[in-house]
């Protein structure tokens, strides 16, 4: 799905500046604003500008590229690229994705624990 959900969906509204959320970069396509509930230091999550429900009904190769780049942006402008950091996606039920609008977590400042949980 890749449909504009300005009401129903709180990611697009954070996209359409209808609820406020701390922005830290942006490009075209993407953009980046601090989690709410962080579990790093840097938790940042970075969205599609328009409405696509998960990496699994994702179908814009150089949206998934822009988001990506803005990811490794976001790491080297927050301090955290030489340290090294993560990037995630969760997708569905067993994902444990909670928001239905596309997001990649970016998540440093500590060393992380492998395999998640
Ligand atoms: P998920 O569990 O879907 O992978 O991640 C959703 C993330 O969105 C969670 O880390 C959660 O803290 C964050 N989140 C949920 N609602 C809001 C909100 O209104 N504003 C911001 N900035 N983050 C939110
Ligand atoms: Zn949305």
């Amino acid at each position: 799905m890749s449909t504009v959900q300005p009401d129903a969906c709180i990611f697009c509204r954070i996209v359409a500046g209808a609820i406020p959320a701390t922005v830290v970069a942006s490009n075209a396509h993407a953009l980046a604003f601090r989690d709410l509930h962080p579990q790093a230091p840097v938790h940042v999550l970075v969205v599609p500008r328009r409405h696509v429900a998960s990496l699994a009904t994702a179908d814009d190769a150089a949206e998934l590229g822009e988001l990506l780049a803005l990811a490794a942006e976001v790491a080297r402008q927050e301090g955290i690229a030489d340290a090294g950091y993560r990037v995630v996606t969760n997708i569905g039920a067993d994902g444990g994705q909670t928001v239905g609008h596309l997001h990649l977590h970016v998540l440093g400042g500590r060393a992380m624990d492998w395999p998640p949980g």
